[in-house]
């Protein structure tokens, strides 16, 4: 058996965990990007391991929120006017993706994705010594009241169908866990598994690092095409070229340019996120808090206190709109009053993102050696591992040989 060399493209969450998973098992592999591990989607993300997330963003009824999407500039989800014609195909397929009957096998194929994802992390940080990034508390979902709470009940019931069970609590026992959320929020639902990481950017370079560690290459280029031939694929860069017997394309937003010549079109859109951190000695929380009212993800992070949330779909080259980070700014503020100053760190994120909100990992059809993992979309972190392990199977099983 000779020795198979893997080049995986992108050195995010999910390409950093992919490559690590398959130097475990041997492979010779070459980590690629043409920026540090972990500074591009995977930078900024709200930590959250929310393996209960099985819906799909779009849920029936979504269409109904399309006006307010295209007229309302705070819309926790929103299209700019002059993005629309850009973003028409993908946002057709993504209200075609609503119906129940879709929903349905998204949220199997999200739920099967998820499963063990805690597990899997808190092995993963041990393995590649950050353990401490983990943090296991719990997720707690704020709601303005019951009648709020009914308004997600077919969000929950996915969740509870899939094996996940959260606990209903009051103000009161919203009090009891984290005393400082303003008084507003009257109902909650805890799932008390859950758990965070704590600063998702470090967590990428101690993966990326143990990575090295165990004898992987890393490399810092950015790769223009993939070419196949009879003895495997030519990863091409500006000023130098690679051979591999096998490719993963792992490149979040990045992927299209590689995969589209390939023949794999993906309907991948970029659907832009923001953070604010503030710097505090002390967080107001101590555990991941959901403000379900603004849809936004409140973290107690190891570098600060982030909020992140939001989804703007306006393209790849659009410079950031730093309103939608005051939006974040405004409703931490309005659920923590005690915040004081501003946010130290602003950030925008580009999340990749298909219809239906089901990545793509597999071959590539009529490639042998192609392989990808992409459009991961708001659980990224959530689902590195189990596609790891997937992509890893995949090329394992074509009898490529362990050196
Ligand atoms: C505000 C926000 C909050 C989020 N919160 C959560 C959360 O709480 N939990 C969760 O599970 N997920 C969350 N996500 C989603 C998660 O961050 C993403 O799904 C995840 O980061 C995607 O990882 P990736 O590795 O696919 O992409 P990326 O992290 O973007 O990595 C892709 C890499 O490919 C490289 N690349 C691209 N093209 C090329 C090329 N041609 N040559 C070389 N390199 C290339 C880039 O430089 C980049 O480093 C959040 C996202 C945002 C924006």
């Amino acid at each position: 058996m000779r020795t198979v060399e893997v080049a995986v493209i992108g050195a995010g969450i999910v390409g950093a965990t992919i490559a690590y998973e398959l130097r475990k098992r041997g492979h010779a592999v070459t980590l690629i990007d043409r920026d540090e591990p972990g500074n591009g989607c995977s930078f900024g993300n709200s930590g959250a391991i929310s393996a209960c997330s099985v819906a799909p963003l779009a849920m029936p009824g979504v269409l109904a929120s399309v006006p307010r999407m295209l007229l309302d500039r705070d819309s926790p989800l929103r299209v700019p006017l002059a993005y629309v014609p850009f973003a028409l195909p993908w946002l057709v397929r993504f209200v075609a993706s609503a119906t129940p009957s879709r929903v349905e096998a998204s949220a199997r194929s999200l739920a099967a994705l998820h499963a063990g994802a805690i597990a899997r992390h808190a092995a993963l940080a041990r393995e590649v010594g950050a353990p401490e990034l983990v943090l296991e508390r719990g997720h707690l979902y704020l709601y303005a009241d019951r009648s709020a709470l009914a308004k997600d009940a077919a969000v929950w019931e996915l969740r509870r169908k899939h094996g996940y069970r959260a606990e209903l609590l009051d103000r009161a026992g919203i009090v009891s866990l984290e005393p400082n959320v303003d008084a507003r929020y009257r109902a909650a639902m805890l799932l008390r598994d859950h758990a965070t990481i704590r600063n998702p950017f470090r967590y990428v370079q101690a993966i990326a690092n143990a990575f090295v560690a165990r004898g992987g290459a890393l490399r810092r280029a950015e790769v223009t095409t993939l070419a196949q031939s009879a003895a495997g694929w030519t990863i091409a860069m500006p000023d130098q070229s690679m051979h591999a017997d096998a490719v993963v394309v792992a490149a979040g937003v990045g992927s299209r340019r590689l995969l589209d010549p390939q023949d794999l079109v993906l309907p991948l859109e970029t659907q832009r996120g923001y953070h604010v951190e503030f710097d505090v000695h002390g967080s107001p929380v101590s555990r991941t808090v959901v403000l379900t009212d603004r849809k936004v993800f409140v973290t107690p992070m190891e570098t600060g206190l982030r909020a992140g949330g939001t989804v703007e779909i306006a393209g790849l080259a659009a410079p950031p709109d730093w309103r939608r980070a005051d939006v974040l700014v405004s409703a931490v503020r309005s659920a923590f009053p005690d915040l004081s100053g501003a946010p130290a760190r602003r950030w925008m994120g580009h999340r990749p993102c298909l219809p239906d909100s089901v990545p793509y990992i597999g071959a590539v059809r009529g490639r042998a050696g192609l392989y990808a993992a992409v459009g991961h979309g708001h659980l990224g972190l959530t689902e590195a591992p189990a596609t790891a392990e997937r992509i890893a199977d995949l090329v394992g099983a074509v009898g490529y040989a362990v050196p």
